[in-house]
């Protein structure tokens, strides 16, 4: 899903994949076109009709003043018919396109929850943000303006066009030569749109993500004093855009302008033709009605070919995001997991990411109910052994399994919902404290959230809270200490009552005191459970059942903490560096 797909020749294709979405609404969709056919009828009828009121008013027929009267109150009777149908039309339409892009965006989001995380490591957060906000937008505007001139004016287009030919084919025929004079920088104009639009996209993203970067790393950036670098950064960015956005204000307003002079020019040939050809004003007025009648079609179909292509870019950015499968999915045979009762094992297992193997042939077994604590240098492969167990990406070689049953052959969801993981950068939702400890158990009562977090030493400061379970956390939890936040993640974990526990201890050092209530609230969070810890609390590993030492991506020493010390390799190494 790199920027560059986006000039793919399967384009209009794309377009078309849109209109799938159009499917569940078409009877709606359908009673808009209805009435746009109605409304483009009525150019018809006011073209035919306005001159034989004013023929008739103006004497040249010598009609009486009842059949003038019938003439003329038809004249409001049509307006109303066209007020009408064009309101009906548009709202109708307006409503089809405007949930087609809701339709589309929901379906994104929910093809995003899907994606696995490899996708989202390798993601760009603005981009992603973009193609779903301002992306969606764009082509929200654009079916807008395609659906409500698809049908209404074609129709106005043709039956007015067949009305003036049949009128005086001579008149019809100069105009026709004269219509090509106006597509010509039409699709001159149309192709720079399309391709200034892409570009505007493409930057829109990028000033999504970089403002992104900058918010999200703001105190880095204070920190080193890199205000003005970022600032000019920005900048750059910002006037390119605003660059790209004048080449398409240039491109897409002079097209009306120039429709305008050839059709003033026209209106000249027309009146030339008229004095010549000695016609009468009755006759002369049906033509230039017609005429008339026509400009607007003409006009708004000419547009609608920018529209289109300028949507062709967006809806091309949507969809690439649809079509990314996500790389950890049920198998098509996929079978429930039951709860765990032997062990989980990693059967001779490597692993990378990219080209560099991260995991060389692990091979390990968590017996139920064992606790196993991970010890290594940063960048072992600790937090990626975790990964492998969650199934956030299946092993390259080898295998991982769970009483002799291989992940892969397991529903996910049967296998997550075994697993609770509590890591140390952890998440909170600007959502209530309630929500937030029931995430991942949201029918779970009030009593049993209340257990849980009394269970995880929190149900006192959330009483203290102002709203006490009420209370909005703040956005990632900021109004929150570290510690609570931790024992909060606690409580989420411990209601969720997991047969396995993945515990990323945290690294960064709490107050005495908040150490010694978070490390209560686990104690009480890993009893019975299986449980792997990446573990830099001395007493977490002191307490392990298996300690297991990584290094470069293999397992070089197991023991218990005495037997390792004794052993006096790295593991001792790495205890005398931290501990002593
Ligand atoms: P630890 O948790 O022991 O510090 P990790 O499992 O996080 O180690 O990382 C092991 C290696 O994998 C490191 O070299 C790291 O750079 C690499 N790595 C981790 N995550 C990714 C990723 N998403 N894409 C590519 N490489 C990664």
């Amino acid at each position: 899903m790199s920027a560059s797909a986006s000039s793919t020749p399967s384009r209009f294709h794309n377009w078309l994949r849109l209109l799938v979405f159009l499917r569940p609404h078409l009877p709606r969709f359908l009673s808009g076109q209805f009435f746009g056919v109605l409304n483009a009828l009525t150019s018809l009828a006011l073209m035919k009709g306005v001159p034989k009121i004013w023929d008739s008013v103006f004497g040249v027929q010598g009609a009486s003043l009842s059949e003038v009267f019938t003439l003329i109150t038809m004249v409001p009777v049509i307006m109303i018919v066209r007020a009408l149908t064009s309101y009906l039309n548009t709202y109708l339409t307006s409503w089809v396109a405007n949930r087609i892009i809701t339709d589309i965006r929901q379906k994104v989001f929910e093809h995003l929850q899907k994606l696995s995380l490899d996708f989202y490591s390798k993601a760009n957060v603005g981009d992603l943000i973009s193609r779903i906000t301002s992306d969606c937008q764009q082509a929200q505007s654009a079916i807008t303006t395609v659906v409500n001139d698809m049908v209404r004016h074609p129709i106005t287009l043709l039956t007015v066009a067949t009305a003036l030919l049949v009128k005086d084919w001579q008149f019809s025929l100069a105009a026709v030569v004269l219509a090509p004079l106006c597509i010509l920088p039409i699709a001159i104009y149309g192709r720079k749109v399309r391709r200034s639009s892409r570009l505007h996209q493409e930057s829109q993203g990028e000033i999504v993500s970089r403002l992104h970067e900058n918010i999200t790393g703001a105190r880095v950036v204070k920190a080193f004093h890199m205000e003005p670098y970022e600032a000019k950064k920005f900048g750059e960015t910002s006037y390119r855009q605003f660059a790209l956005q004048m080449r398409i204000v240039r491109s897409v307003n002079i097209l009306s302008p120039l429709i305008e002079i050839v059709a003033s020019l026209g209106a000249m040939a027309a009146l030339l033709y008229a004095f010549q050809r000695g016609m009468r004003s009755g006759d002369f007025w049906e033509l230039l009605l017609g005429i008339f009648f026509l400009y607007d079609p003409i006009k708004n179909l000419s547009k609608l070919h920018t529209t289109i292509q300028k949507s062709l870019a967006s809806t091309d950015r949507i969809l690439s995001i649809l079509d990314t499968v996500p790389s950890i999915a049920d198998a098509p045979a996929a079978r429930e997991l039951p709860p765990i009762r032997d062990a989980l094992e990693f059967r001779d297992v490597s692993f990378r990411y990219d080209a560099k193997w991260v995991l060389q042939n692990v091979s390990l077994r968590i017996p139920h109910g064992k606790t196993i604590a991970l010890v290594g240098p940063s960048g072992a492969g600790k937090t990626t052994l975790l990964n492998l167990l969650l199934r956030f990406y299946d092993p390259t070689r080898g295998a991982m399994l769970m009483d002799g049953a291989d992940l892969r052959e397991g529903a996910l969801l049967s296998l997550r919902r075994q697993i609770a993981l509590v890591s140390q950068d952890t998440v909170l939702f600007n959502d209530t404290i309630r929500n937030n400890i029931r995430y991942g158990r949201m029918d779970a009562s009030e009593a049993e959230v209340i257990e849980a977090a009394r269970r995880a030493h929190a149900h006192e400061f959330v009483l203290h809270q102002p709203n006490g379970y009420d209370t909005v956390v703040g956005d990632k939890g900021v109004k929150l200490s570290g510690g609570q936040k931790q024992r909060l993640a606690i409580a989420r974990a411990i209601l969720k009552n997991p047969a396995i526990l993945l515990l990323d201890e945290a690294t960064s050092a709490l107050d005495t005191e908040s150490e010694r209530v978070v490390q209560q609230a686990l104690d009480e969070l890993i009893r019975g459970r299986t449980v792997v810890v990446i573990a830099h609390r001395l007493s977490t590993i002191q307490r392990a059942d298996l300690i297991v030492v990584l290094d470069g991506g293999r397992i070089v020493e197991q023991g218990t903490h005495a037997e390792l010390l004794a052993r006096d390799r790295l593991y001792r190494r790495l205890h005398d560096l931290q501990f002593r």
